[in-house]
């Protein structure tokens, strides 16, 4: 498709990072591929704005892909990093910070009795699928088609987010070995899980699943599918895994477990906890995480692991999000999800806003989507034509029609009216799209 509009110095800068970088970019889905056109390189945010390289603001409802939960450079956040980097950088010892962190954690989310504190989602996921597969003694991952659990090699079959952006349900480089023990079953559907455990007896360690997924777009689960899964695995002897990296101190102050209060076993966390850096965590039972190094055999460890820096952000954050910032948050995105069906409806294009606490996302369809190959069926040209408008008008959405949207506490009146004037032509836009 032609575009409107043209942004010269994220050209530039996107020409000089394609040479030195594979793709322009660092992370598949900010290379704009799914949708086309240039990628923003951002240069500043402030509150629910973004101003890239040519000057352009937009409201962001990216969020950093969740993180940025009180909007850009929050002076709370900004003051307790500066306060942090003033004493250095980076000890490779333990510090207060973390310790601080992982209270606050175990505080919030009464299922986590330990913490491990790492750099990244991926990291979390990785180490707990390592930790149930040492406690357990067995091999086996359970995962779910489109749930997204970072780029581990065991869980990148059939996995959404950037690999459902690209269509690419598995990917060179990971060998038949590691994805042999992973099985892969239909989200939403307990009977295959029922049935995964009868073909494979005593052999599966976990089931790891998003806590509410927003990789596929976000697609809650069904009334009891969580807590069936927690039934299913503790009848046969497997730990629940639910993976909070996304809906952790988002959905509610304890995530999605304040929302389902379904047990885990074990939970992964990230993005919101790190305050916009690089933090991430697993925790859960005390005595599956007593299997980990060292007081336990299970080896974990991270150079940068704890990080004073990001501790002291991730913890300025979590102690702001207080019951009046998730009700700020909720209210938000309850009006941005009825901005947008209102304008999609007055264009007459088929949609759907699919909501999880105050995550969303809007399918191109008005067919139900209760799974991965549901979400596939969307129009997706309607989306890009739907994107590159409201980009057009300085609104930054996320360039894949499979990702959730996200909101801050900064999301203020002024933020919500651009949206909403941005909105008609976008579904015009989206309305005339053709395939
Ligand atoms: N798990 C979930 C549910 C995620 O959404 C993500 C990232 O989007 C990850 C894990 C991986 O986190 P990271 O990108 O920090 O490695």
């Amino acid at each position: 498709m032609a575009y409107s509009y043209e942004a010269p110095v994220s050209q530039s800068l996107f020409d000089r990072a394609s040479v030195v970088t594979p793709g322009g970019v660092n992370s598949p889905v900010r290379a704009f591929r799914a949708v086309g056109g240039t990628p923003r390189f951002m240069v500043s945010g402030a509150g629910p704005y973004l101003t890239d390289a040519d000057g352009r603001e937009y409201v962001d409802l990216v969020c950093s892909w969740g993180p940025m939960i009180l909007g850009h450079s929050h002076p709370e956040v900004i003051a307790a990093v500066q306060e942090a980097v003033s004493r250095g950088t980076s000890f490779g010892t333990p510090g207060e910070g973390e310790v601080a962190l992982a209270e606050e954690i175990v505080a919030r989310i009464e299922p986590v009795e330990q913490v491990r504190l790492v750099s990244s989602g991926t990291e979390a996921t990785m180490s707990a699928i390592r930790l149930a597969r040492g406690f357990t003694g067995r091999a086996k991952v359970v995962k779910f088609a489109g749930c997204y659990h970072g780029h581990v090699d065991a869980l990148l079959a059939a996995a959404g987010s950037g690999v459902a952006t690209f269509g690419l349900p598995d990917t060179p480089g990971v060998t038949g070995a590691t994805a042999g023990d992973t099985v892969v079953l239909p989200y939403n559907d307990l009977d295959a899980v029922r049935a995964a455990f009868a073909a494979h007896p005593g052999e599966i360690a976990c089931v790891i699943t998003e806590a509410s997924p927003g990789n596929m777009g976000v697609v809650p689960p069904a009334d009891g599918f969580n807590a069936g899964l927690k039934e299913l695995c503790a009848a046969n002897g497997a730990l629940y895994i639910s993976d909070e990296v996304m809906t952790g101190f988002r959905t509610s102050k304890a995530g999605w477990y304040g929302v389902d209060g379904v047990r885990p076993d074990l939970m992964t966390f990230g993005k919101v906890m790190g305050g916009g850096f690089p933090a991430a965590a697993f925790g859960g039972r005390g005595d599956v995480m007593a299997h980990l190094a060292p007081a336990g055999p299970v080896y974990q460890a991270g150079t940068l692991s704890g990080n004073p820096i990001a501790t002291a952000a991730g913890l300025a954050q979590l102690r702001l999000l207080d019951d009046a910032a998730y009700a700020k948050i909720d209210a938000v995105s309850a009006e941005l999800r009825s901005l947008v069906g209102e304008a999609l409806t007055k264009e007459g294009v088929a949609h759907t806003v699919s909501a999880a606490s105050n995550m969303f996302s809007v399918f191109f369809t008005d067919r139900p989507v209760r799974d991965y190959e549901d979400a596939k069926k969307q129009d997706v040209f309607r989306f890009t034509a739907f994107f590159h408008s409201m980009l057009a008008q300085g609104v930054y959405l996320p360039p894949s029609a499979f990702e959730s949207w996200f909101v801050s506490t900064a999301h203020d009146e002024r933020a919500v009216e651009r949206i909403a004037a941005a909105l008609p032509a976008a579904a015009r836009a989206a309305s005339e799209a053709t395939a």
